[in-house]
């Protein structure tokens, strides 16, 4: 079967189609450059593939043109949308507002007017478009959805925080996705899953001459923990997140392709909650400790009197693990040994050393 990967050179989609190759798919790969393509298809991982045919790399330079993906549509048995701008550099938020809701659009429009051959739509999502800022910790699952973004740029437009304008790029895509599928669920031969990730770290696959190379979330990653001083301690101890490991990343996605049943399902796909102070805590761990000098907040009781981190942000993951075998708990006697997901310790391991 043929996948389509859009945004196929970025940090995850690098291992989307990583995972679908090795799992005997065939793949068309959209990037927005004859030389983004270039070096994509000659890494050391995709050239064999290139070779033998089972991986194509086309450009569409464009994604918020009306006909972008008409043509990449054609032929294929399945789309993995994950083009998507994902910085914190934007000033108006319709820089990124525009291309991740009329890219998500546009794909599904191609797809309804040229892949009649397609079976399902997987659209990477986010937590983002789920997760609000609450003075209290919260469990979230996929019946929550991030107002409070989308009624922060609203108001304050461009003096709205980095983090809000991308949020609000997520839950107004994933909508758009939404509604665009409830009206024409009955023109279209296809379904629609949409996975929802939360904070992506992990090696990278695709080329990382310098930091500036990896994307957003990587590089939070590698500056939190290799960079002194790159978090105040209050950041460090206090801002809460969850994390996957973006090899688990990908292969949910080839998975999401692989499971009958899951039309329609919005799936958070999350391994674990995390502080950044405990990231700096599993490094110090590490022999050699790979921090430059973190002393004074890797001892002691960093979190406060209690010296247990508090994850405000948690996800409930039963989804995951129940359709996809992915995350952690909850995952059925016997497919334990599908489930890769790594520890905090591992991963810091395996990126740092
Ligand atoms: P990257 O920046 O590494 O990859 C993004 C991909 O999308 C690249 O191929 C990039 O192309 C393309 N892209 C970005 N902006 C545009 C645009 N305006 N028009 C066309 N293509 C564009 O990011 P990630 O791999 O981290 O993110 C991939 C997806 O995952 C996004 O949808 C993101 O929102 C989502 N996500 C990421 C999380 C994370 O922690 N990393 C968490 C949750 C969701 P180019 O290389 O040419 O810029």
């Amino acid at each position: 079967a043929l996948v389509l990967v859009t945004g196929a050179n970025g940090y995850i989609a690098t291992w989307v189609v990583y995972n679908l190759l090795h799992k005997g798919f065939s793949v068309r790969a959209t990037v927005r450059s004859a030389e983004k393509g270039k070096h994509f298809a000659e890494q050391t991982w995709s050239k064999p593939f290139v070779d033998q045919g089972k991986l194509e790399v086309v450009v569409v330079s464009d994604i918020t043109k009306d006909d972008a993906f008409d043509d990449a549509v054609k032929g294929v048995d399945a789309i993995e949308h994950t083009a998507s701008p994902f910085h914190f550099n934007a000033v108006e938020p319709q820089e990124l507002i525009g291309p991740a809701v009329n890219g998500t659009l546009n794909i599904l429009q191609s797809a309804l007017k040229y892949g009649s051959s397609v079976k399902r739509v997987v659209i990477t999502g986010s937590c983002a478009s789920i997760l609000e800022i609450l003075p209290v910790p919260k469990s979230f699952s996929e019946l929550d959805w991030n107002e409070q973004s989308i009624k922060e740029v609203e108001e304050q437009g461009s003096k709205a925080s980095a983090a809000s304008k991308y949020r609000a790029s997520k839950i107004l895509a994933e909508r758009a996705a939404w509604e665009w599928f409830e009206k024409h669920k009955s023109q279209i031969g296809w379904d629609l899953v949409v996975l929802n990730p939360p904070y992506v770290f992990g090696p990278p696959l695709h080329p990382v001459a310098s930091p500036k190379d990896l994307g957003t979330s990587a590089a939070d990653f590698h500056n939190t923990i290799l960079v002194p001083g790159s978090k105040s301690n209050e950041v460090l101890r206090s801002q809460s997140s969850s994390f996957i490991d973006v090899r688990d990343l990908g292969e949910g996605h080839a998975r999401a392709l692989l499971k009958d049943g899951i039309g329609g399902e919005r799936i958070i796909i999350s391994t674990a909650p995390f502080t950044w102070q405990e990231w700096l805590d599993v490094a110090n761990s590490l022999t050699p400790s790979p921090i430059p000098s973190h002393p004074v907040l890797a001892k002691g009781a960093p979190y406060g009197e209690s010296d247990q981190p508090i994850h405000f942000v948690v996800y409930n993951t039963a989804k995951a693990a129940r359709l996809l075998h992915i995350g952690p708990g909850e995952a059925p006697e016997g497919v334990t040994d599908w489930y890769q997901s790594k520890s905090m310790k591992e991963l810091a391991r395996e990126v740092l050393e």
